[in-house]
């Protein structure tokens, strides 16, 4: 049969959601290449999914049909069934459930695996909330901190898209592995430096892009608030602040700066673990520079000063009145898309008081069954938590237990769906429809399937909607085909939609979020603060209601703990998180990351097989003795799964679920404190 090649899109946890062309031959995908339909990602995709997808929809891991657990949990014992008798034990499991214990005994547990609308969360959420189902706060995983960061900072507006990076004379990458997790703003990047701009990196580790960087300041796991303060006060003590700028557009640069001013770069440099002149060249460099473009990336929020760590590092452009005019912060790409939740998910379905409980305290409530009504009917989809949870081993105990139901809904059998009493087989992203925004760039498009769903898999919104019907719900909104979810996604009034419905919006083309005049939407061009004053708030009441009173202003103090080095955890460039740790490229435990000077002290050698451990659990990793880390740091890739580890465990059995960060109640991951010793 002719090959031929479909317009789709990249639906993985990623900033750059890729419009992709597929080339298909009798069913089967055989080539996956970038396509031009989203002009930002402009034919360029990442190795993994132009090297893995056929392993990915086609490979023998893949769920082609209704499991039934017939071993015991995680021992990957299954017998097929058929999808009637699945949904009937399904109803009837969860429906004791519900008469033993009420509703909330019954929870999803879901996070990002498809970013689609559909996929995502449309018809699941439906479901969930006429339960009455407990319901579940997801962003703390990942993400939340930096959104509360920005949204209490700016408001829930685009910072700018990121296509101004390649016009920046200085772009700042503060926390963001972007050549693993944000490959198109590294386009953008170094056509600037071509043109002359410079470009900053902060991170502790000497990442890729960080090795192109005029200046890489390697700094100590979670004291960039440190330095963004430092930073603040050298730029007054030059006299670069915009103090017209902060009169008339920003609230609390005084509070802020006060704090910033305990930290002269000779102080916050020994903190930070950095050379003082380059706290005093960034600072320099981010006075002269005409535009500027900031790309904080994840790594920044995962301590426990991550929510200040972000909001200190976003008020350095307000504080010099660089934002407008080619400058931006590339943030808050979700706000640009006319989102309609409500619509599509249904949340006023769910009974008043619905109990929510924090996606990080799952593992506990499961595990130690303290909650009343206690868990104990669990949905898990679009997400693997035994893999990607902090305190992995009180997530496994959780998910062992043989008196809470477990439903597993995934495209690949994986250590999560091991331990699922009953598995449904998903579609994967080439096999429906779906509309896509993007967190990380300003263009919206849609899909339609370039396969048929394999063997006897569905899509999240047709196997919800049995489930919906096998449970008696029969209002019409649980009827509504995928078109219908589509348009209930988005605003179809918003004139960029221009007259289409969502689910009208051509396949071979993205549409651009932009100002009603066309132009991108960057912060004090075509948009401008959303918060209650209307102002940027670098002091902000609204993070203080939310998250307490010490979030008023970014705050940070020492910490100590009973372990030496601390533990980061960047992204792989096999794995999204932890989506295709299963694929050839993924089999083996990643190495450890270790400073000379560090390993000397402990007689390790490169090569040598570790054990990295704390009072959570013990890891045993192959060592790379590298200066790509700093002294007391150590970084391993994050998402491997299980059967990589010959203890069993990753490196997620070692990172704490009970400390939190700042705002968000958000994860702490790379805030790990850890040993490392000899075999
Ligand atoms: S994982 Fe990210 S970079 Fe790779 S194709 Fe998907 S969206 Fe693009």
């Amino acid at each position: 049969m002719a090959l031929q090649e479909m317009a789709s899109v990249c639906t993985f946890d990623c900033p750059d959601t890729c419009s992709l062309a597929v080339t298909v031959e009798d069913g089967r995908i055989v080539k996956v290449r970038g396509s031009a339909a989203a002009p930002y990602t402009a034919q360029v995709i990442c190795t993994k999914v132009a090297r893995d997808m056929a392993a990915f929809v086609h490979g023998p891991r893949r769920l082609l049909h209704p499991l039934r657990r017939s071993g015991p949990k995680g021992s990957g014992q299954f017998a097929r069934i058929r999808w009637e008798e699945a949904l009937d034990e399904i109803h009837r499991r969860v429906a004791a459930v519900i008469a033993r214990w009420g509703p909330q005994a019954v929870m999803p547990l879901n996070y990002a695996g498809p970013h689609g609308f559909l996929a995502g969360d449309s018809m699941s959420l439906r479901f969930f909330h006429r339960l009455g189902a407990s319901q579940l706060y997801r962003r703390a995983l990942c993400g939340g901190v930096r959104n509360e960061a920005w949204v209490g900072t700016y408001g829930a507006v685009p910072g700018c898209p990121p296509e101004l990076a390649e016009h920046a004379a200085l772009n700042i990458v503060w926390g963001n592995n972007a050549t693993v997790s944000n490959l198109h703003l590294v386009r953008a990047i170094r056509r600037a430096k071509r043109r002359g701009g410079r470009l900053v990196v902060i991170d502790p580790l000497r990442t890729k892009i960080a090795e192109q960087a005029d200046l890489h300041l390697a700094v100590q796991p979670g004291t960039d608030t440190v330095l963004a303060w430092s930073v603040a006060a050298e730029l007054e003590r030059r006299g670069a602040l915009d103090e017209a700028f902060i009169a008339r557009h920003v609230l609390g640069a005084e509070a802020l700066l006060a704090r910033a001013r305990a930290w002269p770069a000779a102080r916050a440099a020994a903190v930070c673990g950095v050379p003082q002149d380059h706290i005093l060249t960034f600072a320099s460099w981010l006075a002269a520079a005409q535009p500027i473009v900031l790309a904080p990336g994840n790594g920044l929020e995962r301590g426990r000063h991550g929510g200040s760590a972000v909001r200190a590092a976003i008020a350095l452009p307000a504080l010099i009145g660089k934002l407008g005019r080619g400058s931006g912060i590339v943030l808050g790409a979700g706000n640009a898309f006319p989102k309609t939740p409500d619509r599509l998910q249904r949340p006023d379905l769910a009974p008043a008081g619905t109990r929510t409980i924090n996606i990080l305290d799952v593992g506990r409530h499961l595990a130690e069954d303290d909650l009343d009504p206690p868990l104990r009917a669990v949905f898990i989809y679009n997400h693997n938590p035994i893999v990607v949870h902090p305190d992995q081993n009180r997530m496994r105990r959780g998910l062992a237990r043989e008196d809470i139901f477990m439903v597993g809904i995934d495209v690949t059998m994986t250590e999560s769906m091991a331990h699922c009493d009953i598995v449904l087989p998903a579609a994967t992203h080439f096999e429906y429809a779906d509309l896509y925004p993007s967190y990380g760039h300003h263009w919206l498009q849609r899909a339609e399937p370039v396969i048929p769903p394999q063997g006897e898999a569905l899509p999240n919104t047709e196997i919800f909607r049995r489930l919906a019907a096998r449970f008696g719900f029969d209002e019409p909104c649980f009827k509504a085909g995928d078109a219908e979810l589509m348009d209930a996604a988005l605003d179809a009034a918003d004139p960029r939609l221009k007259g289409l419905r969502p689910s009208q919006i051509p396949t071979g083309r993205a549409l651009p979020m932009t100002a009603p005049d066309g132009r991108p939407l960057v912060l004090f061009d075509t948009v401008f603060p959303a918060t209650p004053s209307g102002k940027i708030e670098l002091q902000s009441e609204s993070l203080a209601a939310r998250w307490g009173a010490a979030a008023l202003l970014p705050d940070w103090r020492e910490r100590h703990s009973d372990y030496p080095l601390r533990l980061i955890s960047p992204a792989s460039d096999k794995r999204i998180s932890s989506t295709l740790g299963h694929l050839p490229g993924s089999l083996r435990a990643p190495p450890l990351l270790m400073n000379p000077q560090d390993a000397a002290a402990r007689h390790l050698l490169s090569g040598a097989e570790v054990r990295v451990w704390n009072e959570r659990g013990e890891v045993i990793l192959p060592l790379v003795v590298s200066d790509a880390v700093p002294p007391g740091v150590v970084a391993s890739e994050k998402g491997a799964w299980l059967a990589t580890s010959r203890t069993g465990q990753t490196i997620s059995a070692l990172v704490s679920a009970d400390m939190r960060a700042d705002l968000a109640a958000g994860a702490c991951f790379n805030d790990t404190a850890v040993e490392v010793g000899p075999l």
